[in-house]
């Protein structure tokens, strides 16, 4: 018996793991691929992620995550009306697949159990008690107190959970040889309707120009069913302008504090879970609304 199986090793489920496991509590921590990897990303930290990264994980991301130009000097946004805003800050260029790797070390050198290459099948939840059917080298189950999903976007065990699927942002990126007349330390967005429905992208990483496009399909956030709670961008916690890395990590640290602070009483951990995430929800709400306000392209997706 677990305290808690965590599904999926993003930012979400490595911070979820990562915080409850050094705390004392026993941790199943899967992960549907082997380590390390593919995630489609940008992988741009932020310096909001950067801090976050330093105060759940004790230290900066190491060199070996970083890519070239490893520093990022900001981004660019250009609306619909060909007009730029720019966003100077410093942050740093990863790939998210060494990135991911470096976070789930972490969480298993803090004693959360990993395994790679075993997928959450479903989840069953009886007298206060998760059973976890995992497929692995073979199909087995575990059973827990509390799963925690952060499956990410493509949410198969949260559909089979609620009846209403969850809808998600379908990306494309393309990794290309040649040279292009932009700076290379810039993540640049364009919300014009010409390169996409909703916004294109472009960024450098060792020397492949990534070209991206999005169809974008935003839903409300979801905390959980029973006791499988949800963090991450599976939960809807998905901000604009590269920070669905920060969102991600700092709802794992949420759900996972109010699963430390009210383990035995369910309605304590939602309502816990739904206070420490409030400014992180109002943080992504006012980030939407200001992009839907330099892009008519962004305008239908205006939380309420
Ligand atoms: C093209 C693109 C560019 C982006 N660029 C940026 C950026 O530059 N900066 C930024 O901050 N954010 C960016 N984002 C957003 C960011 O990638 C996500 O918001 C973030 O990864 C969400 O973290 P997560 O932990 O919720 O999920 P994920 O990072 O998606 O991790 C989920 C994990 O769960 C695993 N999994 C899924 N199902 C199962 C299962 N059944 N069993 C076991 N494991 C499972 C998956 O394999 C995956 O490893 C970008 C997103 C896209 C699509």
């Amino acid at each position: 018996m677990y305290d808690v199986i965590v599904v999926g090793a993003g930012p979400a489920g490595c911070t979820a793991a990562k915080i409850l496991a050094e705390n004392g509590f026993r941790v199943l921590f899967a992960e549907k691929f082997k380590l390390p990897r593919y995630k489609s990303c940008s992988g741009q930290l932020i310096q909001k992620t950067l801090n976050l990264v330093e105060q759940y994980f004790g230290e900066s991301p190491p060199h070996s995550v970083t890519c070239t130009p490893a520093e990022n000097r900001g981004m660019i946004f250009t609306n619909d009306n060909g007009k730029a805003y720019r966003f100077e800050q410093p942050g740093l260029n990863v790939w998210r697949s060494s990135f991911d790797e470096w976070l789930a070390g972490k969480a298993e050198q803090s004693g959360a159990e990993l395994c790679d290459e075993t997928a959450v099948l479903s989840c069953k939840e009886e007298n206060d008690t998760v059973t976890v059917t995992f497929k692995g080298k073979s199909v087995y189950t575990e059973q827990a107190r509390f799963v925690v999903d952060c499956e990410g976007v493509v949410g198969a065990l949260k559909r089979r959970l609620l009846n209403n699927a969850p809808k998600y942002i379908t990306t494309f990126q393309t990794y290309n040889q040649g040279s292009i007349d932009l700076d290379y330390h810039y993540f640049y967005a364009y919300l014009q309707p010409d390169f996409s429905e909703y916004d294109a992208w472009f960024n450098v990483k060792d020397g492949h120009l990534v070209l991206g496009v999005s169809v974008k399909d935003t839903g409300k956030i979801d905390y959980g069913v029973g006791r499988v709670l949800f963090a991450g961008e599976i939960a809807g916690f998905l901000n604009p302008m590269g920070e669905g890395i920060s969102a991600g990590m700092e709802s794992g640290y949420c759900v996972a504090q109010a699963i430390m602070q009210h383990f035995d009483d369910l309605e304590m951990v939602y309502s816990d879970y739904r206070v420490r995430a409030k400014p992180l929800h109002g943080y992504m709400k006012r980030q939407w609304n200001f992009v839907a306000g330099i892009a008519d392209t962004f305008s239908e997706m205006k939380p309420n």
